[in-house]
């Protein structure tokens, strides 16, 4: 109901890429554990990957329903870590350049990624601090030049491909905890700059990395913003990118759903077909219940966004939770009337199931979120 005539268009035209350029090499991808950079570009070269960034840099100056549109035909693509790859790119690493960057910034860097000539990252998680970001030690200190960087990050999501980190660091004291980061626009060439690929659970085909920042020289003009501003900026990015991972998540379990919908048609067993048997039918039926009202929620608060009435943080913390418990119900319920098949590594419902997983702890886990949602209803 929220999405236009100019909306459906749009995802058609997804649609039709991800099917003809995209479906066809994610087995092949997901088996050699990475993805080409051409993905980006093809992507860019159709314009979507600036759907909402103005024409100015390249963009298609679109809502934010147009990113939930280009999130959820990506996670129908079969694989989720190809369309993670890209929302970190599209609507995790450069939205906080356009909120919060100079227009020298912008003109640097925006063109480019909304090309998908440079692939971007954010880089926030360390090895003390995730949950915790505020315990942040990476540290980025004044210099007569500009600033020097120091520490490391982990879990990097396109951190061995990405040619713009959007890197968070401590330029306060320890003591000043939150009040006391600041981001940085840092490029992946920088000297001092190295990257470690970590294997995962699931989620094969994207790449994850740990940062070694070793006295990484920066310029003057690579802080985003004021000194200080960085944990309030990330708040604000973890706000879109919360909400396009409960729609990515939510698309992902609607695909799953839909390719066990059919198994349970054609599945024979007893003389009968899996779906004949009312256990089965009442299960894919409380499924498709749970996907279609937390669906729903979440474009509300997209639609919410659009109007100029950005969600409560609350909310948004409740469409992530909601979305990463139905997902791995989704996942692991369906696994489940897969049998036997459902265990084997070529059935995509095992790759959902593993890829799925980490919805409930990336980008903040499902104990945060209950502790924003908890924090709101108590006005604390
Ligand atoms: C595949 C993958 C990709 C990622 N990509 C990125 C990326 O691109 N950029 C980036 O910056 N980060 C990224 N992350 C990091 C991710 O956001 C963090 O892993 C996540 O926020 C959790 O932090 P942590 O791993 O340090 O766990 P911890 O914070 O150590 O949490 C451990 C446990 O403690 C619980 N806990 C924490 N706080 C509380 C509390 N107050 N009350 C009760 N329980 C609590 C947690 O819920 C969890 O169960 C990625 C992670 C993964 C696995």
């Amino acid at each position: 109901m929220v999405f236009s005539e100019a909306h459906q268009a749009f995802r058609e035209s997804v649609a039709g890429l991800v099917q003809r350029q995209i479906t066809p090499f994610v087995d092949e991808w997901e088996a050699q554990h990475d993805f080409p950079d051409s993905v980006f570009t093809t992507l860019g070269d159709a314009g979507f990957l600036g759907t909402r960034f103005p024409e100015t840099y390249g963009g298609q100056g679109g809502d934010y329903l147009s990113s939930i549109v280009l999130a959820e035909e990506m996670a129908s693509c079969g694989s989720a870590a190809v369309a993670m790859a890209v929302s970190v790119h599209t609507d995790m690493a450069t939205p906080p350049i356009l909120q919060f960057g100079t227009s020298a910034q912008k003109e640097k860097y925006l063109p480019a990624c909304i090309a998908g000539r440079t692939v971007a990252a954010i880089a926030m998680t360390e090895a003390n601090a995730g949950s915790d970001l505020a315990a942040m030690e990476t540290r980025a200190t004044r210099t007569a030049h500009g600033w020097l960087l120091e520490g490391s990050k982990l879990y990097i999501t396109n951190g061995m491909r990405a040619g713009l980190f959007l890197l968070a660091a401590r330029t306060g004291r320890p003591e000043d905890g939150a009040h006391g980061l600041s981001l940085f626009l840092v490029e992946g060439a920088a000297p001092g700059l190295s990257r470690r690929r970590l294997e995962k659970l699931g989620m094969n085909a994207s790449d994850t990395a740990e940062l070694s920042l070793v006295h990484v020289e920066l310029p003057q003009d690579s802080i985003l913003g004021e000194p200080g501003a960085g944990f309030s900026q990330l708040m604000w990015e973890l706000r879109g990118e919360r909400l396009i991972a409960a729609a990515s998540a939510l698309a992902g379990a609607r695909a799953a759903l839909g390719y066990t919908l059919e198994w349970c048609r054609e599945r024979r067993l007893f003389g009968t077909s899996l779906a004949s048997f009312q256990v089965t039918r009442h299960t894919l039926a409380e499924l498709q219940t749970d996907v279609t009202v937390a669906t729903s929620f979440v474009h509300s608060l997209a639609a919410q966004w659009d109007q100029g009435v950005p969600p409560p943080d609350g909310e948004i913390a409740m469409a992530k939770l909601v979305a990463g418990r139905v997902a791995s119900r989704v996942a692991d319920t369906c696994l489940q009337l897969f049998g036997g098949a459902g265990y084997m590594a070529e059935m995509p419902i095992s790759r959902y199931f593993r890829d799925s997983r980490l919805m409930r702890i990336g980008g903040g886990t499902d104990e945060v979120m209950k502790e924003i949602i908890a924090r709101a209803a108590l006005k604390l």
